[in-house]
């Protein structure tokens, strides 16, 4: 990015002070999931910092699994963390696994036992627990906290030789049971998970590393030189500081924590989106209402917007909540730039212009943006049959009403003004037909001496494609879901989140290519669906309406 319009926060201003102080002459960050779900829009907050300023400040950011927990992971999400930092627009350094690094970890376990820093301990996981003390109270040293060196260096051999069971035994730092940081009561350091077959190392190791051992080490051994994290790991950084400061470690990177992302009206952790998911409240990983990457991708955001959006919200130490209009508004402002212009009636109402030919189609031509010539312009059919929407017809209503009323007239978007003789009614009253003249010296010119209410959109009855549309809203009905006490998230989904039309659209609509964005006109913003394209349909999801509608209804209320 050009340097005046980079991001400043307080992260960058470290890494401009250690560039200008020589501390480090090249720039080195990683970005670390681990593939136990999809990425979401939090996990794009931490892409764009560390690949922002790798790139920034000619520096080099790797993609790091952080794969040391068997049970959870999958090939599946590797490959799809993989797609989605790609398509954020990011290329990485170097792909590691921390897997890559379990016999370099192990040989750093036995350093600490040889030093007498780690041992082997037999309490149950119960009794570790009790043993801990609580925040008021220290904690107890474990009776196995002085074994002496080599039988430390025997079990923990005979641990990962697989000679004993799940929970019996762990390997634990000894540092210090009364800290006031229960992180550094004997944190463990390894854990047995005995069958378990890991995505990348299979049945090679029985024992596992954990998080706040493995975590350093891997940014030690690439040469991260700051490690950026989410708050609620500062109170990790002095394990991680410890890890370091006692080992021989090939060098010692900066942990530095900034607030996570929260997003109004919907769940972020990877846990509860992998319940959406499994209890079928959502499609999948990819349905257009998920706050993941691939929904997002879905729903129609481009990468441009979600890294625009990242940049606004900044970076800080202060945990906050963003409102869903913030991330609305960036794909907004960028669609509004770049979708061409379209026409889609999603409550179809026939209308028959009786003084136009039958037989007749005519073709017409409309700019496909009004702000861009650049972006050309295509082809309209007009014919005696067409179809206008539901909501845009009112037997009679006032001034304020900008539609077709009965005996007043509109003119039809980049066509010509019609006035509505008569509505044709069934049984029941209901409106299923309109009969209207237009008058043919109207295209392109207003009529002289009659007023005409708006502009309404159309598309015709037998050039016209029938399309499906699916209209999107807020996931849940509150805008904090998990934040209720005793009630899961679940009770707080939407039931109107998804609605779905038989829409007629444009038929330059029928060949888009799957992926690509539109604006409908008076409708909001659209993008034809990837997966139901694969079967053969047609079908736009909204990606964001036209005006943020929701605020507006918020300061009604
Ligand atoms: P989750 O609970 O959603 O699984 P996580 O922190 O366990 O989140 P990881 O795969 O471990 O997920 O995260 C990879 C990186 O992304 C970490 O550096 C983490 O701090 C960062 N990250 C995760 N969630 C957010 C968020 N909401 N905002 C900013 N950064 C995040
Ligand atoms: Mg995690």
């Amino acid at each position: 990015m050009p340097e005046q319009n980079r991001p400043t926060n307080f992260i960058r201003q470290i890494i401009e002070a250690d560039l200008a102080s020589g501390k480090h002459e090249k720039i080195r960050t990683r970005f670390p999931p681990e593939p136990n779900g999809y990425l979401h829009i939090g996990h794009a907050k931490s892409i764009v910092l560390n690949f922002g300023i790798a790139e920034d400040y000619a520096g080099e950011c790797n993609l790091r699994f952080d794969d040391t927990n068997p049970h959870k992971e999958d090939v599946e999400y590797v490959e799809a963390i993989k797609e989605d930092v790609r398509w954020l627009g990011y290329q990485w350094a170097g792909l590691y696994y921390a897997s890559d690094y379990f016999e370099q970890l192990y040989g750093f376990a036995v350093e600490l036992i040889e030093k007498g820093l780690a041992y082997v301990c037999d309490l149950t996981p119960e009794q570790v627990r009790e043993y801990r003390g609580t925040l008021t109270e220290p904690g107890r040293e474990s009776p196995w906290r002085n074994r002496p060196v080599e039988e430390n260096l025997d079990l923990f051999r005979r641990m990962r030789a697989g000679e004993f069971p799940d929970g019996s035994r762990t390997l634990r730092a000894k540092i210090d049971m009364a800290s006031p940081n229960m992180n550094l009561r004997d944190p463990a350091l390894y854990r047995i998970r005995r069958g378990a077959i890991h995505h990348q190392t299979g049945d090679e190791w029985c024992i596992y590393p954990m998080y706040d051992f493995t975590h350093p080490i891997s940014d030690a051994l690439e040469g991260i030189t700051h490690s950026l994290c989410t708050l609620e790991f500062e109170d990790h950084r002095p394990l991680y500081d410890w890890v370091l400061d006692h080992i021989s470690a090939p060098c010692h990177p900066r942990q530095i924590e900034f607030a996570r992302l929260n997003l109004e009206y919907t769940v972020m952790s990877k846990r509860k989106l992998t319940q959406l998911v499994e209890e079928g409240h959502v499609e999948g990983w990819d349905d257009p209402r998920m706050p993941t990457i691939a929904g997002l991708r879905r729903r129609g955001y481009t990468p441009a917007a979600i890294r625009d959006f990242c940049n606004r919200i900044g970076v800080t130490k202060v945990d906050g909540t963003v409102e869903m209009g913030v991330l609305e508004a960036s794909i907004r402002e960028d669609l509004d730039r770049t979708a061409p212009r379209r026409m889609a009636v999603l409550e179809p109402l026939k209308v028959v212009i009786t003084n136009y030919p039958e037989g007749q189609v005519e073709t017409l031509s409309a700019p496909n943006h009004p702000k861009d010539e650049s972006l050309g312009s295509r082809e309209l059919k007009l014919t005696r049959e067409i179809y206008i929407d539901r909501a845009d017809f009112c037997e009679s209503a006032n001034k304020k009403y900008k539609r077709l009323v009965l005996g007043g007239e509109v003119r039809l978007r980049n066509a010509y003004t019609i006035i509505c003789d008569e509505a044709v009614k069934d049984d029941e009253g209901n409106v299923v037909e309109l009969r209207c003249h237009y008058d043919p010296e109207t295209l392109g010119r207003n009529p002289e001496g009659r007023k005409v209410r708006g502009v309404i959109h159309w598309v015709s009855a037998s050039e016209g494609v029938p399309a499906e549309v699916r209209l999107y809203d807020r996931l849940f009905k509150r805008p904090d879901p998990d934040g209720v006490k005793d009630r899961p998230f679940q009770d707080f989904l939407n039931p109107d989140s998804l609605r779905v039309f038989q829409a007629m659209v444009e038929p330059a609509l029928a060949d888009a290519e799957p992926g690509t964005r539109f604006q409908f006109e008076r409708e909001g913003y659209f993008c034809r669906d990837t997966r139901a394209a694969e079967e053969g349909q047609l079908v736009f999801n909204r990606v964001v309406t036209l005006r943020d509608s929701w605020a507006r209804a918020e300061q009604k209320n």
